[in-house]
C-alpha cells in the first residue's frame, strides 16, 4: 500500500515538479471525516505560462511521433494503471469518498480507456478523392488540432481525465489538464503512469489552483487550440464564451436531469432494483444518474415499494470500509444543496418516502432519499440535484410522459423500461437526449460515444467521435 508521504501532489509542468513549499496551498479533505489529508500548490500565472510553453514545445515533436509509437506508450500506461490500481483507488476514496471497490473498478475502466484510444489513434485515417484533372492528387489528412486545455470534476476523478487525456494524446495533441482541486491524486497517477511508460516531458502537464484564473488564462492563450470541460452547465457556458473569443472548438459535458420512465408493462421488480442500484452509486453524484422517475399510475406504488427497500438496505459509511455501499457526498457544498432542495420540495408538497436528512455530523453523509409526487414547481424538478435523491411523478399516457421528460433544457441521458418493442422504439425516438437506455443503464464504455444535447453540452467523448474531436481536417491538392 502506498502511504500518504509517497503521494506527490505537485504541479507537473514540463520536466518540473512545483511543490507546496513554494506556493500558496489548498487543503485536500477526506469527505468521510472532514479532515485534511493533504495539500496542493496553487498555480501562479508564471506556472501557467510555463505549462503553455511546455505544451507548445512538446506538441511540435509529439505530433510527429508515429501513431504506432504513441500506441505503445498508451498501452504501457494502461498496464501500469492496472498494476497500481489498489493504491490509486485507496487515494481516490480518501479524497472523494466513494466505496473503494468502485474506485478500483474506475481505475480499471480508465486503463480500458487508454487501451482503446491507443488502438483508435492508429486509425485516424485520411482519404484520397478522385481528382477532376489527370495527374493531380486530392488528399485529405486528419491532423492533431494542437495543445488542449482539459478541465475535469471530482465525481469520477480518474475516468473523466482519462477520456480527455487518452484521446488527446492518441490524436497527437499535447495537453494541460486541470483536475478538480478536491481530488488531485488520480490524475497525477495517470501522469506518472504515462511518464513511466515513456511519454516525453511536456506532452501532459497538470496544474491546480483557482479554477477561473486557470481557465481564463489558458483559454485566452493562442497556444491552446481546443478545450474540453466536464462540470456544471453554469461553468460550461462561461468557458464556451471564453473559447468563442478565440474561435476555439470545445467539447462540453455538462449537467443532466435524467428522466426515467417506467411503463405499466415493464418488469417492475427488475426496473426498481436496477435503477435504485444505479441512483445511489457514487452517492448520486453522476451526471447521467436516473433522477426524475415518471412511473405509470398503475405501478407507481409497487415500484416505489421495491425501490425504497433497495435504497433502505444500502450500507452507508466510510468508503475505505469494504462493507460500505454508499460513501459520503464529495464536499460540504453538496450537503447544503441537498438540504435546500429537499426542504423546498417538501414545502411544495412532496412526500418523503425515505431519508431526506444528513446522517451524523462527521463528514458529509446524506441518507439515500426518495421523494414521491413531487410537483413540477419544486426546484428539484428543474435543477440538477447531483446527490442521492430520487423524485417520482405519476403519468397516464405516452404523449404526456414524453412532454414531461423533454420539459427541461437538459438532454444528457434518459431511461425507459417496457416489455413492448413498439413502445421501446417510439420512446427511443421521442426522447431529447444524447444517450438513451432502454431496459438497460450501461451508457459508458470506451468504445461508445458519451455526450449530451441542449444545455447538457455539445460534442462526444468515447467512441470514434472522442478521437475525432482532437483532429482537424487538412485538404492538400498536389499537381
Ligand atoms: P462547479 O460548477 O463550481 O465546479 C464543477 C467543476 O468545474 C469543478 O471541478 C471545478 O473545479 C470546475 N470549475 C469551476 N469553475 C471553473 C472555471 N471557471 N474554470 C474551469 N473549471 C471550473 O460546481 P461544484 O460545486 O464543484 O459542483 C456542483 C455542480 O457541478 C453539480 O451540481 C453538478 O451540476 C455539476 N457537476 C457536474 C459534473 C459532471 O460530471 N457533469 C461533475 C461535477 C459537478
Amino acid at each position: 500500500m502506498v502511504t500518504e508521504d509517497q503521494i506527490d501532489r505537485s504541479l507537473r509542468i514540463g520536466s518540473e515538479r512545483v511543490r507546496t513549499a513554494d506556493r500558496e496551498i489548498l487543503p485536500v479533505i477526506n469527505p468521510a471525516s472532514g479532515e485534511t489529508v493533504g495539500e496542493i500548490p496553487v498555480a501562479t500565472t508564471v506556472d501557467l505560462d510555463n505549462a503553455l510553453a511546455a505544451a507548445d514545445t512538446a506538441f511540435r515533436s509529439w505530433r510527429k511521433v508515429s501513431a504506432f509509437e504513441r500506441y505503445k506508450i498508451l498501452r504501457q500506461a494502461a498496464a501500469l494503471l492496472r498494476e497500481r490500481a489498489p493504491a490509486i483507488a485507496h487515494f481516490m476514496t480518501l479524497e472523494q469518498g466513494k466505496p473503494v471497490g468502485d474506485s478500483m473498478a474506475e481505475v480499471q475502466g480508465a486503463a480500458d480507456i487508454f487501451d482503446w484510444y491507443a488502438e483508435e489513434g492508429r486509425r485516424a485515417y485520411g482519404r484520397i478523392i478522385p481528382s477532376r484533372t489527370a495527374g493531380v492528387r486530392s488528399l485529405v489528412f486528419r491532423e492533431p488540432i494542437g495543445p488542449v486545455a482539459a478541465f475535469t470534476p471530482w465525481n469520477f476523478p480518474v475516468t473523466i481525465p482519462a477520456r480527455k487525456i487518452a484521446a488527446a494524446l492518441a490524436a497527437g495533441c499535447s495537453c494541460i489538464a486541470k483536475p478538480a482541486e478536491e481530488t488531485p491524486s488520480p490524475t497525477l497517477a495517470i501522469a506518472q503512469a504515462l511518464a513511466d511508460a515513456g511519454l516525453p516531458d511536456g506532452v501532459l502537464n497538470i496544474v491546480f489552483g483557482v479554477p477561473d484564473h486557470i481557465s481564463t488564462h489558458l483559454i485566452a492563450s493562442p497556444i491552446i487550440k481546443k478545450i474540453s470541460f466536464t462540470g456544471s452547465t453554469r461553468v460550461g457556458k462561461h468557458l464556451a464564451r471564453l473559447a468563442a473569443d478565440g474561435v476555439k472548438p470545445a467539447t462540453l459535458e455538462l449537467g443532466g436531469h435524467a428522466p426515467t420512465i417506467v411503463f405499466a408493462d415493464a418488469d417492475i421488480e427488475k426496473a426498481a432494483e436496477m435503477t435504485a442500484r444505479s441512483k445511489y452509486r457514487n452517492a448520486g453524484q453522476i451526471c447521467i444518474t436516473p433522477t426524475r422517475f415518471y412511473l405509470h399510475e398503475a405501478i407507481h406504488d409497487r415500484f416505489v415499494a421495491k425501490f425504497r427497500a433497495v435504497a433502505a438496505s444500502l450500507k452507508l459509511g466510510d468508503g475505505l470500509d469494504p462493507a460500505t455501499q454508499m460513501g459520503p457526498l464529495a464536499n460540504s457544498r453538496r450537503i447544503d444543496a441537498m438540504e435546500s432542495l429537499v426542504s423546498d420540495a417538501q414545502r411544495a408538497g412532496a412526500r418523503i418516502e425515505l431519508g431526506g436528512e444528513r446522517k451524523g455530523e462527521r463528514g458529509y453523509f446524506w441518507q439515500p432519499t426518495v421523494l414521491t409526487d413531487v410537483p413540477n414547481e419544486a426546484r428539484i424538478m428543474n435543477e440538477e440535484p447531483f446527490g442521492p435523491v430520487a423524485v417520482t411523478r405519476r403519468f397516464k399516457d405516452f404523449d404526456e410522459v414524453v412532454a414531461e421528460a423533454n420539459r427541461l433544457p437538459f438532454g444528457l441521458s434518459a431511461y425507459a423500461f417496457t416489455r413492448d418493442t413498439t413502445t421501446a422504439t417510439r420512446i427511443g425516438d421521442e426522447l431529447e437526449s444524447g444517450m438513451v437506455g432502454i431496459n438497460n443503464m450501461m451508457l459508458t464504455t470506451p468504445e461508445t460515444p458519451f455526450g449530451g444535447v441542449k444545455e447538457s453540452g455539445y460534442g462526444s467523448e468515447g467512441g470514434a467521435e472522442g478521437l475525432d474531436s482532437y483532429l482537424v481536417t487538412k485538404f492538400v491538392t498536389q499537381g
